[in-house]
């Protein structure tokens, strides 16, 4: 079993506070991803689980075992890094092998492993070259075969695929994440885009000035955000967001920011379990909010008159940029319908797919 847990993990450098109280677990072969912004702290997570650094506070368990202490190659760990971190002059098969030498594997059993995880990666013909002859692509799938010939009880990814061009990129996590569920091995992986990583995760934690926001499956983080900043952080294009006064009670939910107001007849259709009044950020995706034809008979709740100020088609899809007074909505619409620029249409919120934050300490109010 290589269940990993940081317990309450802080670290400093100086003043800047890089780490801060982090609670983070993955299960015996989960993938988990560590998302946020640059600077959130997400490769000092990464170092310091793998030992390259030494909490302020906390501990590390793998496997139920206090590693805190442990130099890094007592960890049973395989890392990939962002630039490869492989040794230039050396051949592949070298590289490969580089750690199973220094564990005086015997001979045959290094070409048995090496000859394993390179007809995994797929880069069996390349054995003899040198890595600095390799293309992007080659060298990282040598280094994720470095990693996997160790054996590890956790892989540790350092944005293994930014150094990739955008194709590529695409079908390397592909490959990451196959060769994860063939393996099963438990993986933290970091990344600062989020598109990645939904596709490739098990699990998300969304990471924000060292910080935890949010630890759940990607769905779940794209349906139910827990913050105003993991709703507009996930999402291509970020969830549609308007700040205002909000009343809730019994005769429903009404929604007043400037140039903008808005009525739903139920609270318990927003998910919104009891009455609630101040300032709110209401949000919605751009896929949920309806754009009727001019002249569609007014819904009588959750919409209001807007101009359409861009249209944006992207084949599968297209993006409506709808304006009212200096509010703006994206909304995602089936290419096929046509919209122009400067045309009045109805913009509809339902209420059930509405997200609804409190200004106050950013965090979700409904369910
Ligand atoms: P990026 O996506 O840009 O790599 P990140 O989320 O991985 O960012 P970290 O590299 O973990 O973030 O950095 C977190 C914070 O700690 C940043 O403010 C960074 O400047 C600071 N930091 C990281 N390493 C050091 C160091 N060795 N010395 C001083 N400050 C550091």
């Amino acid at each position: 079993m290589a269940d990993l847990e940081l317990r309450g993990l802080c670290k400093t450098f100086g003043q800047v506070l890089a780490v801060d109280n982090l609670n983070v677990t993955a299960a015996d072969g989960e993938f988990v991803t560590l998302l946020g912004p640059s600077g959130c702290g997400k490769s000092t997570t990464l170092n310091l689980i793998a030992g390259l650094e030494q909490p302020t506070a906390g501990d590390i368990y793998l496997g139920g075992t206090r590693i805190t202490d442990l130099p890094p190659n007592e960890r049973g760990i395989g890392m990939v890094f962002q630039d490869y971190a492989l040794y230039p002059h050396m051949s592949v098969f070298d590289n490969i092998a580089f750690s199973l030498k220094l564990r005086r594997v015997v001979r045959s059993e290094i070409e048995r492993m090496v000859g394993y995880v390179s007809q995994m990666l797929d880069i069996a013909h390349l054995l003899e070259r040198r890595t600095a002859q390799l293309s992007g692509g080659q060298q990282q799938r040598v280094a994720v075969a470095r990693a996997l010939a160790k054996q590890p009880q956790i892989f540790l990814f350092d944005e293994p695929l930014s150094n990739l061009d955008a194709a590529l990129r695409v079908r390397m996590r592909t490959e990451i994440r196959r060769l994860h569920l063939h393996l099963q091995t438990t993986s933290v992986f970091v990344t600062h885009d989020q598109e990645e990583a939904m596709t490739i995760s098990d699990r998300i934690a969304v990471m924000r000035d060292g910080r935890l926001e949010q630890l759940d499956s990607p769905m779940e983080i794209y349906r139910r955000p827990r913050s105003i900043f993991v709703a507009t952080f996930i999402g291509k294009p970020g969830m549609n967001v308007f700040q205002g006064q909000l009343q809730a009670d019994e005769d429903g939910i009404t929604f007043a920011s400037p140039g903008l107001e808005l009525c739903w007849k139920s609270r318990q259709e927003a998910r919104l379990e009891s009455s609630w009044s101040g300032e709110a950020i209401i949000g919605v995706r751009a896929e949920d909010a309806k754009l009727q034809d001019p002249g569609a008979t007014v819904p009588e709740e959750g919409a209001f008159i807007a101009e359409v100020t861009l249209v944006e088609p992207i084949g599968s899809d297209s993006f409506v940029e709808v304006t009212r007074d200096s509010q703006r909505l994206l909304a995602r619409v089936n290419p096929e319908r046509q919209f122009q620029r400067g045309q009045m249409v109805q913009v509809e919120v339902p209420a059930a797919k509405l997200h609804i934050f409190d200004s106050g300490t950013d965090l979700r109010i409904n369910g």
